[in-house]
């Protein structure tokens, strides 16, 4: 079955740009296309595509780096790029931590860290691991090249707030690691037949300078919701509290009152609940001793 009629790759965003205008909202943004090319078998289109515009080439998506203060990552970047990041590994724990779970080695070599994003599911695993670092995302939409919070990526359960036959993910960054800060993402998955991430858990906190109290916590479940969002009442049963056990149950406590769902394929809503508590206590736990120690080694996917 004919998919698309054309297949063009850009070198430059310029480029990528210029033909999405040629095809006035007809051609289709691809990457990696693992979430994309299953969604165009599936919806068996009377008639194929006219083109796609792959952005998986082009040079400025695909670095890595630190830029004033911030760490960006290019929307084009691979999963398997992150994961054997040695700068990601030290300043954004969680997201190669996230990035590493991510199907298996096939799906991470090709699959990017923008079209997690723009595939727009709650439980993607990069995106919680961004949202929790307070990414921003370099977009052009509507012709405006400018920065954006996350948030502002996300219209609603699989609908990306872009128009994917007009609109780009260039890049994300967020904040440096200072001393005291730490990341951690944990996930629990249904390992049978197709690979369905459960939940997903990503926490970034800072600890004061003796390393005894928690100055400041970002904590993202998902999917909670139909669009990736933090948890302001663990975050704030973390802020201000001293980096103990004690707190840690405080915060678990407070994600008791969440109101998660039962899907049919993942799991029931009660289940989810006690895996929230659990993966929220690993979470914290490994953000805190790595914060405190300064010692920072993700854990990784199997090669
Ligand atoms: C077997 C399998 C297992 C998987 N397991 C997981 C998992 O465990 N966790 C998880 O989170 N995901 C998983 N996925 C989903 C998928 O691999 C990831 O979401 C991946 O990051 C998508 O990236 P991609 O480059 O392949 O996106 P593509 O399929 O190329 O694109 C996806 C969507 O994003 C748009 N897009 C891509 N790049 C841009 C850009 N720069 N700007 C604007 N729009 C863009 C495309 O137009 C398209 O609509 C799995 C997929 C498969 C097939």
């Amino acid at each position: 079955m004919r998919l698309w009629k054309r297949y063009h790759t850009p070198a430059t965003v310029d480029e990528a740009l210029s033909l999405l205008a040629q095809y006035a909202g007809q051609a289709h943004v691809v990457a990696g296309g693992t979430d994309l090319l299953v969604d165009m078998r599936a919806e068996s289109a009377p008639e194929p595509h006219e083109a796609l515009v792959d952005v998986s080439h082009i040079a400025e998506m695909r670095q890595i780096r630190a830029e004033d203060g911030a760490i960006c990552v290019g929307a084009s970047v691979t999963h398997t790029q992150i994961v054997e990041s040695a700068l990601l590994a030290h300043e954004a724990t969680c997201l190669v931590e996230g990035c590493g779970v991510i199907g298996g080695p096939q799906v991470r070599n090709v699959g990017t860290l923008g079209g997690n994003v723009a595939h727009a599911l709650p439980a993607a695993d990069g995106t919680t691991a961004l949202v929790a670092l307070d990414a921003e995302a370099e977009i052009v939409q509507g012709g405006a090249r400018q920065w954006v919070p996350m948030a502002a990526l996300f219209a609603g359960a699989g609908q990306s707030a872009l128009d994917h036959g007009r609109d780009l993910i260039i890049r994300f960054r967020f904040a440096r690691a200072n001393p005291g800060e730490a990341s951690a993402f944990k996930r629990v998955m249904r390992p049978q037949g197709v690979a369905l991430p459960i939940l997903g858990c990503a926490v970034w906190l800072r600890l004061d300078s003796a390393r005894e109290v928690i100055e400041a916590a970002r904590v993202t479940l998902a999917p909670v919701a139909p669009v990736p969002q933090r948890i302001p009442a663990v975050e704030a049963a973390l802020t201000g509290q001293p980096a103990t056990a004690d707190t840690v149950g405080a915060a678990l406590r407070a994600a008791d009152g969440l109101r998660l769902r039962t899907s049919k394929y993942r799991a029931t809503a009660e289940y989810r609940r006690e895996m929230a508590a659990v993966l929220l206590r690993r979470a914290l736990t490994a953000a805190i001793q790595r914060a405190r120690t300064g010692q920072v080694t993700p854990e990784h996917a199997e090669k």
